[in-house]
């Protein structure tokens, strides 16, 4: 006779408040709002039990309810081996990016060039940047602008690769460092694109933007071309870590950018906010009031985990969340890198879908170099292909393949066992990557401190969602896309 018992992988999270708690599969999810008597009933599995065992102690035929918690795997038989399946999924995953079938979205990275010298810029990080160097952009032999052939060339292959799938809509993204350094190029991608009849295009820009003049803000206007762009907080906080290469604060005159905007008819949804440990202390509901009094509804937060490490994570999760539950009381949706895990633990069961931790990871995304190298993210340093051999990187020994094959959920030794192995998949690359530089114990310590990080936020979220029925814990903006 069948015994089954819980699965080592359920994991619950209690929260006295509500007395109710959430259940879920650190593999693949399924979160489920228990009361104690659900609770009661799966705690008789504590050890392997039968289904007749079950019958004898319960008011109600217990079938049904088994039957349903074995589905989502909450319930095992013992001995089963659970990845199984997630190796089954991965290998479908894969088949699809080396038949192309993934990429959805290019970015281009139009300057590798900043009017800006903000320390903590991602971009210019260095090995052994602790956030004081100087960043890597004044390295005068770099190839700083995208040329336009390049970029031709670059869209050229998306558009080809749309077309061959079958898709008539195409999202391009312009970024990296300060993308307006290289205009021209951006303005005639647009005339370009535009002139493509059979085809729709979204466009995103990543601009800090200072040297946005009217006749260029106009211009984004007319290809609804979507702005993000960073505010690290009101004037004190902001002007701490964001400041020009001399030194000086930028808020004035991003505020000015804010105004030009709004005045042309086009104004901002929102702003990012990046907070470091130079800004940490300043950073407050003020920047969320300016927000709110411009009429906004999104802001992106976000942490440079690793300036923070010497904060505590309760201290930082703390802030977050106090910061995260105000904007959401003015109607702003509060979202960053750090919602990711619980995103994908609420939305997406690798049951029934693919998903690893971001749709660069994923396979989705093509950012391409300047000089025409490609990687998945605009802020990664891990090349996995080259314009000039753009079908290689989707073979099994290509780097695209390699890339997404590596960050499948359930893959990475490190992550097994993690409690949210599964919806974190080994967390945002380019975070790994600079943890991955630092050398020695420091290394081990930035690890702990990131996994640390993420598993208490995604707590802090679940009770969110316990409390709300299960109705809301993130809104509907994400991070990183397009
Ligand atoms: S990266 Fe860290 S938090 Fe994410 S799954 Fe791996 S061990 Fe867990
Ligand atoms: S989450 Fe990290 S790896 Fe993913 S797109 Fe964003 S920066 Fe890149």
């Amino acid at each position: 006779m069948k015994k089954y018992q819980l699965s080592p992988n359920l994991r619950i999270i209690s929260d006295h408040e509500s007395e109710a708690a959430m259940v879920y599969h650190t593999l693949y999810g399924n979160p489920s709002i228990i009361n104690h008597e659900g609770l009661r009933f799966l705690n008789l599995f504590r050890q392997p039990t039968t289904m007749e065992e079950v019958s004898g102690i319960c008011d109600e035929d217990p079938q049904s309810t088994i039957q349903e918690f074995l589905d989502v795997f909450f319930l095992v038989e013992p001995g089963l081996d659970e990845k199984e399946f997630l190796r089954k999924q991965k290998a479908q995953h894969l088949s699809q990016v080396g038949t192309r079938q993934t990429v959805d979205r290019m970015g281009l990275a139009i300057s590798d060039s900043c009017n800006f010298g903000c320390t903590h810029c991602i971009h210019f990080q260095s090995s052994s940047n602790n956030g004081t160097a100087l960043p890597l952009y004044q390295k005068p032999s770099q190839q700083l602008n995208m040329s336009w052939e390049t970029a031709k060339k670059c869209i050229d292959r998306y558009v080809a690769l749309m077309r061959e799938r079958g898709h008539s809509h195409c999202k391009i993204h312009f970024g990296n460092a300060e993308p307006l350094i290289n205009w021209p190029v951006i303005e005639k991608i647009l005339h370009y694109c535009g002139d493509m009849s059979d085809l729709t295009f979204e466009f995103a820009i990543n601009t800090n933007l200072v040297l946005m003049s009217r006749e260029i803000a106009e211009t984004l206007k007319k290809y609804r071309v979507r702005i993000a762009t960073s505010l690290d907080g009101t004037s004190q906080a902001n002007d701490a870590i964001r400041v020009t290469k001399g030194g000086k604060g930028t808020f004035d005159c991003i505020m000015e950018k804010f105004d030009l905007l709004a005045e042309i008819g086009y104004p901002l949804d929102g702003f990012s906010i990046t907070v470091t440990r130079g800004n940490f202390h300043l950073i407050d509901t003020d920047i969320i009031d300016l927000a709110a009094r411009r009429g906004m509804t999104s802001i992106a937060f976000d942490y440079d985990l690793v300036s923070l490490v010497d904060i505590p994570v309760a201290t930082r999760v703390d802030k977050l969340m106090g910061l995260k539950r105000y904007a959401n009381e003015r109607g702003i949706d509060f979202f960053g890198t750090w919602d990711s895990a619980f995103r994908n633990l609420s939305s997406e069961s690798l049951l029934t879908g693919n998903h690893a931790f971001c749709a660069a990871v994923e396979g989705k995304s093509v950012e391409f170099n300047v000089d025409g190298a490609i990687k998945v993210c605009s802020h990664t340093t891990t090349q996995v292909g080259h314009i000039d051999t753009f079908d290689q990187m989707f073979q099994e020994t290509g780097g695209l393949f390699k890339i997404v094959k590596e960050r499948f959920p359930g893959t990475d030794e490190y992550c097994s066992g993690c409690a949210i192995e599964g919806p974190c998949g080994g967390q945002c690359h380019v975070t790994r990557e600079v943890a991955a530089r630092s050398v020695g114990e420091e290394r081990q310590r930035l690890f702990a401190d990131m996994c640390d990080f993420y598993r208490t936020i995604t707590e802090a979220l679940a009770v969110e969602y316990i409390r709300s029925n299960g109705s809301v814990a993130v809104g509907s903006c994400k991070i990183c896309t397009l």
